[in-house]
């Protein structure tokens, strides 16, 4: 399972009863993107709420696709944030503060320490298969990530 679908929405009880409907606790799910993040549902959550689904729509669902927002960009942007919290030099329970934070979402440490574990490896056998390749500057480029991430 990918981290996208280990991240989810904070206080979820409370905004389905303010939606009046009830919706997935996963943020990234089809029906949670759809229902949560787009249109006209926004005026029925409270101020502060409002404020932070906005910005989540803007930071992660703002490409042109037709498909948007089941399109997978949400989530690749969701990573790339994960990323550069981890690369601020954040650990997983920052991150995790961080997140509700920014967008009323949590996730479980762990799952966030497997995810930033799974990165750092990925990279490793990038740079281990460029090295065998002789493909220097790309085994450069992922040690160099690794290093900002670990
Ligand atoms: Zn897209």
């Amino acid at each position: 399972m990918a981290i996208t679908d280990k991240i989810y929405v904070k206080n979820h009880r409370q905004l389905a009863s303010q939606l009046e409907t009830n919706f997935p606790k996963s943020a990234f799910s089809g029906a949670t993107l759809d229902l949560l993040f787009r249109g006209e549902n926004l005026a029925k959550l409270d101020d502060a709420t409002q404020e932070r689904v906005l910005d989540f729509a803007t930071d992660f669902m703002d490409c042109d696709c037709q498909s948007n927002p089941h399109c997978g960009h949400p989530q690749e942007k969701f990573i790339r944030y994960l990323l550069e919290l981890r690369e601020q030099g954040l650990g997983p329970d920052a991150i995790v503060d961080v997140m509700g934070q920014d967008y009323m979402l949590y996730a479980y440490p762990g799952d966030v320490l497997g995810f930033l574990d799974d990165a750092v490896r990925t990279l490793e056998a990038v740079e281990e298969l460029a090295e065998v390749d002789g493909r220097q500057e790309a085994a450069d480029e992922a040690r160099e990530k690794k290093r900002r991430l670990t």
